[in-house]
């Protein structure tokens, strides 16, 4: 029995690779955008993740720059480190 492969289609990333802003950026920069919206597929905690370098906390719009200590600590930032946006942060609350 002979298994016949499909033609794989690929899906068209090369139009959303252009670096044309996202429509619905929520952060200052791409990088923060990336950053923060940065999901491990590998390490479901996000301090268990080397590449991990940004928290955001949605509710009081707050970035924590991860302190990869074998802990859970984080220093809160008050400018983007990419494009040095002042960042709104938890004492705005
Ligand atoms: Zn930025
Ligand atoms: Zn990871």
């Amino acid at each position: 029995m002979r298994l016949t492969l499909a033609k794989i289609v690929l899906p068209q990333v090369i139009q959303s690779m252009t670096s044309t802003t996202p429509p619905q950026m929520t952060h200052c920069c791409q990088s923060m955008q990336y950053f923060a919206d940065y999901h491990c597929p590998d390490h479901a905690n996000p301090f268990d993740c080397p590449d991990q370098l940004i928290v955001y906390h949605a509710p009081t719009r707050s970035y924590g720059l991860i302190v990869h200590d074998g802990g859970s600590s984080t220093i809160e930032i008050r400018f983007c480190p990419w494009c040095g946006t002042h960042l709104t942060g938890s004492t705005a609350v």
